[in-house]
C-alpha cells in the first residue's frame, strides 16, 4: 500500500490502487465443483483413518475422520493456551478466550467468498486441514479440553481463559452438536468460572435453539452476520456464491437474540471492507446499539485458498476510523448522527470535541479486537484471537494494548500524529 493525502483525510491506496475497497473490486472470483467422490468428505470417509488424541492440520498426511460432537477444533492461539501443541505468539503470552469450532468430515455446507472453510475447497483440501482466519484449528477431543481447563482451575484456583466460545458451522447436525459439546463443557467447567459465548450459524436454527443454549448456561449469544449490507451479503456469501444464507434471516436471528438474550448480551461480528462505506458499517454498529447489543469488528483479510484470496485488504487509514467510529458509538454515547462523512462515506468528523477524542485515542481501546468482554473490563475483549486478521507486520486489531511505537503508526493511519511525534516504518519491532 502507498500514502497520499486528500481533503484532509490520510489515505492508503490498496494493490488496486483505490483508497477504499468498493464493490466493484470486491468480487469474489470464480470456482468449480469438485469431482463427485471428493464431496461431502469424500476422501476422509473413504480413507476412514481412526483419530488418536490430538490432530494438528498437516495435508500431507490422511486426516482422520474425526466429528463433533466427540471432536472439536480449536484455534491455534487456543491449542498453545492449552499446551496442546508448541509454538508462541509476537506479544502475547496466551489467549483469554477459547475458541472451538465444530468439525465434520463433510465440512461446513456454506461458500462464503471470504472464509477459508468454505464448502468450494474439497477437492483442495480437507476440512480439518483447512486455514480459517488466518491460522490452523487443531484437532482436539471436546472431553480433553474440557478435562484440561477442569484441572487449571481446580489445581491453580483460575484458568487463562475468561470465556469459552462454540463457534458453529453450517451442517445438519451443528445444532444439536452444538447442545452435546455445551453439555460436555458444562459437566467439566462451570459458567461461573468461564463464561460462555455461542457464535451462531443461523441459517440451520430456530428460536427454540436460542432458548435452549441459554437455559444450558449461555451469556452472550452472537451472529457472524459478517456483511455490513444486504447487497454485500447476497454477493460473499449468498445466492452470489451458491450459498444458502440470507440476510434477513440472520437479522432476524439478531432480534431473537434480543429478546430471549437481553441487553448487552448479544452481539454480531462484522468484516470491515468488503465493499460496505464507512457510513454504511457504523449505521449499522449504531443500529446494534439501539438495539441493546454490541458489534465484533474484522478488518478483510485475503484469506488463503478463499474465494476472495486475491483481493486487498482493508486499506489501515479506512479500518481505524471504523474501528474508533464502532468504539466511540459502543462506549462513549457518540451516535452517528453526530459524525460527517464525505461524498464516498469516509469519516470526516467523529463527533466530539479535539480534547475528548485525543483522550480515547490516547487509551489504545479503541484498536484493541473487539468481542465480547472478559473479565477486566466490559471494552476489553476476552476474545482477542491473536492475528486472525492481519500478520504482525501490518496489525489491524490488536490482541494487546498499543502503546509507544503501536501508538504512534496507528495515529499516522489515522493522519492524527501527535507534533513532534512520527512513526518510523517496523520501529515497533526495535522495541521488543
Ligand atoms: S457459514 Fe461460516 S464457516 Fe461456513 S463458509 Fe460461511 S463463514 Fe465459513
Amino acid at each position: 500500500m502507498s500514502c497520499v493525502k486528500t481533503d484532509g483525510v490520510q489515505v492508503e491506496k490498496n494493490s488496486a490502487g483505490l483508497d477504499i475497497n468498493t464493490p466493484e473490486i470486491m468480487q469474489p472470483r470464480g470456482f468449480a465443483m469438485p469431482p463427485k467422490e471428493l464431496r461431502n468428505g469424500g476422501r476422509v470417509k473413504a480413507n476412514d483413518v481412526v483419530p488418536k488424541g490430538v490432530y494438528l492440520p498437516n495435508n500431507n498426511i490422511q486426516t482422520p475422520n474425526m466429528t463433533s460432537p466427540e471432536y472439536v477444533q480449536l484455534s491455534t492461539a487456543a491449542a498453545l493456551t492449552l499446551g496442546l501443541m508448541p509454538g508462541g505468539m509476537y506479544n502475547c503470552s496466551c489467549t483469554r478466550c477459547l475458541n472451538i469450532l465444530l468439525t465434520y468430515p463433510e465440512g461446513c455446507r456454506a461458500n462464503c467468498a471470504y472464509c477459508g472453510l468454505a464448502r468450494h475447497r474439497e477437492a483442495d483440501r480437507d476440512y480439518a486441514d483447512r486455514n480459517f482466519i488466518r491460522v490452523d484449528w487443531p484437532s482436539v477431543p471436546m472431553k480433553q479440553v474440557a478435562e484440561i481447563v477442569a484441572k487449571q482451575i481446580k489445581e491453580d484456583g483460575e484458568t487463562p481463559f475468561h470465556r469459552m466460545c462454540i463457534s458453529m458451522i453450517t451442517h445438519p447436525k451443528s445444532d444439536a452438536d452444538t447442545r452435546t459439546v455445551l453439555k460436555t463443557w458444562t459437566d467439566h467447567v462451570s459458567p461461573d468460572d468461564v463464561a460462555i459465548s455461542i457464535l451462531s450459524n443461523p441459517t440451520t436454527m430456530n428460536r427454540e435453539d436460542l432458548v435452549v443454549l441459554k437455559d444450558m448456561g449461555t451469556d452472550i449469544f452472537t451472529v457472524a452476520i459478517d456483511a455490513a449490507t444486504p447487497d454485500v451479503f447476497d454477493r460473499t456469501r449468498g445466492k452470489g456464491v451458491q450459498s444458502p444464507h440470507t440476510f434477513k434471516k440472520y437479522w432476524d436471528t439478531i432480534l431473537e437474540a434480543k429478546d430471549i438474550y437481553g441487553d448487552q448480551k448479544f452481539g454480531a461480528h462484522i468484516i470491515v471492507g468488503m465493499g460496505e462505506t464507512e457510513y454504511e458499517m457504523l449505521s449499522l454498529v449504531q443500529k446494534l446499539v439501539d438495539l441493546g447489543g454490541h458489534s465484533h469488528l474484522f478488518a478483510f483479510y485475503p484469506e488463503q485458498g478463499s474465494l476472495m484470496d486475491h483481493l486487498p485488504s482493508t486499506p489501515r487509514d479506512q479500518w481505524r476510523r471504523v474501528q474508533l467510529g464502532r468504539y466511540l458509538i459502543d462506549y462513549s454515547g457518540v451516535r452517528v448522527e453526530h459524525m460527517k462523512f464525505d461524498e464516498l462515506g469516509r469519516v470526516k468528523d467523529f463527533g466530539l470535541p479535539k480534547a475528548e477524542l485525543e483522550m480515547i485515542i490516547e487509551t489504545g481501546l479503541a484498536f484493541r479486537t473487539s468481542g465480547c468482554p472478559g473479565k477486566f473490563a466490559e471494552d476489553i475483549s476476552a476474545c482477542d484471537r491473536p492475528y486472525g486478521d492481519s500478520p504482525v507486520s501490518d496489525i489491524a486489531s490488536y490482541p494487546f494494548k498499543p502503546e509507544g511505537a503501536h501508538m504512534r503508526k496507528i495515529r499516522q493511519q489515522l493522519d492524527m500524529e501527535k507534533p513532534g511525534e512520527s512513526y518510523e516504518q517496523g520501529e515497533e519491532f526495535d522495541e521488543l
